[in-house]
């Protein structure tokens, strides 16, 4: 058996392309999500990957459903905190509601995932912590405070992880993606997507497995000196 992954928002999208390359890489793989009980039973019936249902939000949900994942298949030793929502509006128009709902999964959510397993990390002198990150926490973007704040947060995040986290046996690096076709951009206006991708000099949207491809990098054992490091995949869209 290999070591064990918890892929949070690991049933759909680019966690679920995140999930399937670290299965495919000999990791043992749990993946969570928030609600859509369907999706992850399909997921998990086409990929035999165990999910485990929390809302990362919630502090106390998550530290039981960690407990849950360890009791089932053993101490987690790659976390991949993936799970992400938008909540998009020009600030004039955010409610504080937008604003919360944002920081406390994308930012807070963080927190919550990595927090209940950093101990044992440090106990077993091994581990490895990657978030994913945005461009737009990179570079800022219309419509997005809220989101482009949690997303810059993430960044800040690791980087204190990672000296925290290095004499330790741990890494802690972000992946920054570009605009990659899963339900969260399809999601967008065709005619913004459109624009969107005239934006990017590859022309087109990034893969959910190009992204997972760097997680596995960051993943390996191989990986251990690359620490409070960000990986951009954007398809060169440049941000300065
Ligand atoms: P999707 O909307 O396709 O999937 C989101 C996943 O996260 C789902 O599994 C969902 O569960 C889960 N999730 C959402 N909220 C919660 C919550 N509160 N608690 C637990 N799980 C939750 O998202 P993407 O695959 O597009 O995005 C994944 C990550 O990548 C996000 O952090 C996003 O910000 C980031 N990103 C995405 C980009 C893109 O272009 N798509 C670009 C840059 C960054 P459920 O299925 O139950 O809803």
């Amino acid at each position: 058996m290999g070591r064990v992954a918890l892929v949070t928002g690991g049933s759909r999208g680019i966690g679920e392309a995140i999930s399937k390359k670290l299965k495919a890489d000999g990791y043992t793989v749990a993946a969570t999500y928030a609600g859509n009980d369907d999706a992850a039973a399909k997921f998990s019936e086409a990929t035999g990957i165990k999910t485990y249902k929390w809302n990362v939000a919630d502090y106390e949900s998550s530290k039981a459903g960690i407990a849950q994942v360890e009791a089932d298949l053993g101490p987690i030793e790659v976390v991949v905190a993936n799970a992400g929502i938008t909540r998009d509006a020009p600030f004039h128009k955010m409610t504080p509601e937008q604003w919360h709902e944002v920081i406390d999964t994308n930012l807070t959510g963080v927190f919550n995932t990595i927090h209940p397993i950093w101990p044992g990390m440090r106990e077993r002198k091994f581990g490895r912590v990657i978030v994913i990150s945005s461009i737009n926490g990179q570079k800022g973007q219309f419509a997005q405070v809220n989101y482009a704040a949690t997303k810059s947060g993430d960044l800040g995040i690791v980087k204190s992880l990672a000296q925290e986290g290095a004499r330790a046996g741990i890494t802690a690096n972000a992946v920054c993606p570009g605009y990659i076709g899963t339900e969260m951009v399809m999601a967008v206006p065709e005619k913004v997507r459109e624009s969107i991708i005239g934006q990017i000099p590859a022309g087109r949207l990034g893969e959910p497995e190009e992204i997972a491809r760097c997680v596995a990098f960051l993943a390996s054992d191989e990986s251990g000196f690359i620490n409070g490091s960000t990986i951009s995949a954007n398809g060169a869209q440049f941000f300065v």
